[in-house]
């Protein structure tokens, strides 16, 4: 019999290290990683409806509106490789995106199996940021001072450009890491509340996060996930 899926939400402010993590990690498990924000700027490179109108949002480091949201990620979960479950990174974002995804899951017979809250404190956040690079293809994560490029300015995995996002300019930062503590706190509260919140220090080196999170997500597995 197939193992149970798994599904688990990564949580902490921008900057904290969830996409970075999510990546590693659904790769190593198997799990597909369903990140909103890469796939609001894949509409956008894709000059689709929907990029376009999440553009309006993300350049002010704003939430894009819940119902776009939730329908977005409601396609994501019908592709065949969230099978044997997924790491959301950066949704849910607020309380009614939380609530969606549980109604979403259960339609498929599964549930959010953990929430995994990636702390940092707020100084170290602002200058994570502001060194992030990303690659143009795939989105791999680099930071030109903790974890630079071999080749500077190319991706290591894919030889793609990288490049800084627009909202990692440090006026639209500011607003993010608001943001994040007016409507996405409240989700870290909703996740403690039903006993399924581990909080994990992400202000450390990035090898050691990633042990870390394997180490909660290895119990989780011991402890025998179902999707009742
Ligand atoms: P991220 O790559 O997770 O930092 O997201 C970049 C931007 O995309 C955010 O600042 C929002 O404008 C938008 N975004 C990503 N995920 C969500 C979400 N779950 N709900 C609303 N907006 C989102």
């Amino acid at each position: 019999m197939a193992a149970a899926p798994l599904f688990i939400v990564f949580l902490g402010p921008p900057g904290a290290g969830k996409g970075t993590q999510a990546k590693r990690l659904s790769q190593r498990l198997g799990l597909a990683h369903i990140a909103t924000g890469d796939l609001f700027r894949m509409h956008l490179q894709n000059h689709t409806k929907l990029g376009q109108l999440a553009q309006e949002y993300m350049k002010k480091g704003e939430l894009v509106p819940d119902s776009v949201t939730i329908a977005m990620v409601e396609e994501r979960l019908k592709e065949p490789d969230t099978a044997a479950g997924a790491i959301f990174d950066g949704f849910p974002r607020t309380l009614a995106q939380a609530e969606a995804l549980d109604a979403l899951l259960a339609e498929h017979g599964a549930r959010v199996n953990a929430a995994i809250l990636i702390q940092v404190p707020e100084a170290v956040l602002v200058e994570r940021l502001s060194g992030r690079r990303v690659c143009r293809a795939q989105g791999h994560v680099f930071h030109v001072k903790y974890n630079p490029p071999k080749v500077p300015g190319r991706c290591d995995y894919d030889g793609s450009e990288l490049y800084q996002r627009e909202d990692d300019k440090p006026e639209t930062v500011r607003r993010r890491i608001q943001v994040y503590w007016e409507q996405t706190a409240p989700v870290i509260e909703y996740y403690r509340s039903q006993g399924i919140l581990t909080e994990v220090d992400g202000n450390q080196d990035i090898d050691q996060v990633t042990e870390a999170l394997l180490t909660v997500i290895a119990a989780l597995q011991q402890g025998g996930v179902d999707a009742s």
